[in-house]
C-alpha cells in the first residue's frame, strides 16, 4: 500500500512547538492573545458559527486545545483544574455504573469516586493496576475502567494494551490520567484509550504558576458530552491561565527530556544508597513496571518514588532537610519537588508510611543528587 498523500505528520518535538499558533498572515500575532470577553457579538441567522459566550468557547482556550489536542491525537477541552476534567470524565459513567479504579490513584481522584459511591451514584470495584488479570475479572459488568499512566504516587504502570482490549470487549469505557507520561511519553488514544485527562498544573503548564486541566478524545460523542458537562458545571479555564498552559507546551519536549534524563540518574543512584529501601522508577531493570514501560513508552517519565529506612518519621526528616528541592505537594514543574505522600489523611493505605514521592526537575543533576545524598546522609 501507497502511503496517503500529504505532507509529512510533525514529530512530537515539533507540534509541541508550532500547533495552536495563529494563522501566519501579515501582521499577524505569534501568540493567541488573551482574550478577555465573557460575550460576543451575535452572529445573524444562518452565517458561520462564532463565539458566542465565554463559559462555552474562548479564543486562548482553543490554542491550547490545539496544542495539546495535536500532542495527544484527539480533540482537547481545557478545565479549571486537573479535577474538574476528572469529574467530566467521572460524569460519562451511567447513574449506579459500575467503575473500576485503580486501588491507590491520586488522592484527590479517589475522594471523587468515593463520593459518587456514598451517594450511590456508583459501584466501585478497585483493583491492583498492574495486575493485569485482576483488572481483567473486575471488567465483567463494569461501564468505565479508570488508569493512570503510571500511577500516583507507586509509579506502577499498566498492560495499557491489554486492558483497553479485554475493556473494550466488555463494552467498557477507559479513562487514562495521562498527568505523569505526558503525550510525550505516552498517547493513550493511539492504544485505544476513549478519554486522556490531565493536571495540566503540572508538566503541561510546568512552571508552577498555574492551576488548570484538560481531557482530550476522538470520539467526537464524548467529546460532545464533556464539551456540554464544562458548560453547565462551569469548569471554564481562565484565559490567563490557559495562555500560560500553552506557553509551556512550547517547552515540553525539552523540559521531559531534561527531566526524565535527570530521574534515571537520580534513581539508579537513590537505589545504591545506604538509607534507601526500595525506589520505584521503571527506568530501574529490576522495576516491575520496566517491560511494559519500556514497550509502550517513549522514556520512563521524570516521577521517582522511594521509601526509607525508619518509616514515616525518618520520611518527613528526610523531606525536611533538602535545600536546593522544594518541600512541596504537585509536581511536574521544572523545579525539583518532594513530598512524603502520606501525610495527606486521604491517600490509599497501600502507600507505604516512609514513600517520599520526588517529581524531578530540569536543574543539573549533579545539583540534584548532592542535596539528596546530604538530606539522606543525615538520617
Ligand atoms: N491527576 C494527577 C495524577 C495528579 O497528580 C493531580 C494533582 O496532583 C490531579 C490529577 C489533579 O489535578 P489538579 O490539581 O490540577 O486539579
Amino acid at each position: 500500500m501507497t502511503a496517503p498523500a500529504g505532507p509529512p505528520a510533525l514529530a512530537p518535538a515539533t507540534l509541541a512547538v508550532c500547533a495552536g499558533r495563529p494563522e501566519k498572515v501579515p501582521g499577524a500575532p505569534v501568540n493567541t492573545p488573551v482574550v478577555l470577553s465573557s460575550t460576543y457579538v451575535a452572529a445573524p441567522p444562518g452565517a458561520e458559527a462564532v463565539p458566542v459566550y465565554g463559559r462555552f468557547t474562548n479564543e486562548t482556550w482553543t490554542a491550547f486545545e490545539t496544542a495539546l489536542g495535536a500532542l495527544e491525537g484527539g480533540d482537547a477541552l481545557v478545565y479549571a483544574s486537573g479535577m474538574a476534567a476528572i469529574g467530566s470524565a467521572l460524569a460519562l459513567l451511567p447513574e449506579g455504573g459500575r467503575l473500576v479504579v485503580p486501588r491507590n490513584p491520586y488522592s484527590g481522584t479517589m475522594i471523587a469516586v468515593d463520593a459518587l459511591a456514598a451517594a450511590g451514584r456508583a459501584k466501585v470495584a478497585t483493583v491492583d493496576l498492574a495486575d493485569t488479570d485482576a483488572v481483567v475479572a473486575a471488567l465483567d459488568g463494569a461501564d468505565l475502567l479508570w488508569v493512570e499512566t503510571p500511577s500516583n504516587p507507586l509509579v506502577e504502570v499498566a498492560d495499557l494494551p491489554a486492558l483497553v482490549t479485554a475493556a473494550h470487549a466488555r463494552g467498557v469505557l477507559v479513562v487514562a490520567d495521562n498527568t505523569f507520561a505526558t503525550p510525550l511519553v505516552l498517547r493513550p488514544l493511539d492504544h485505544g484509550v476513549d478519554v486522556v485527562v490531565h493536571s495540566v498544573t503540572k508538566y503541561l503548564a510546568g512552571h508552577s504558576d498555574v492551576v488548570l486541566g484538560a481531557a482530550v478524545t476522538r470520539r467526537a460523542d464524548l467529546l460532545a458530552r464533556l464539551a456540554t458537562d464544562r458548560a453547565v458545571r462551569g469548569a471554564i479555564a481562565g484565559p490567563f491561565e490557559a495562555y500560560l498552559a500553552t506557553r509551556g507546551i512550547r517547552t515540553l519536549a525539552l523540559r521531559v527530556e531534561r527531566a526524565q534524563a535527570n530521574a534515571a540518574v537520580l534513581a539508579q543512584r537513590l537505589a545504591g544508597h545506604a538509607k534507601v529501601s526500595r525506589v520505584r522508577h521503571p527506568s530501574l531493570p529490576d522495576d516491575p513496571g520496566h517491560a511494559r514501560a519500556a514497550a509502550q513508552m517513549q522514556g520512563f517519565g521524570a516521577i521517582v518514588s522511594v521509601e526509607v529506612h525508619g518509616g514515616g518519621d525518618a520520611a518527613e526528616r528526610f523531606a525536611d532537610a533538602v535545600r536546593l528541592w522544594l518541600h512541596a505537594t504537585s509536581l511536574g514543574g521544572v523545579e525539583s519537588s518532594l513530598e512524603r505522600r502520606r501525610r495527606w489523611p486521604a491517600e490509599a493505605l497501600t502507600v507505604p508510611e516512609s514513600l517520599v514521592r520526588l517529581s524531578v526537575g530540569i536543574e543539573d543533576v549533579e545539583d540534584l543528587w548532592a542535596d539528596l545524598a546530604q538530606a539522606l546522609d543525615a538520617l
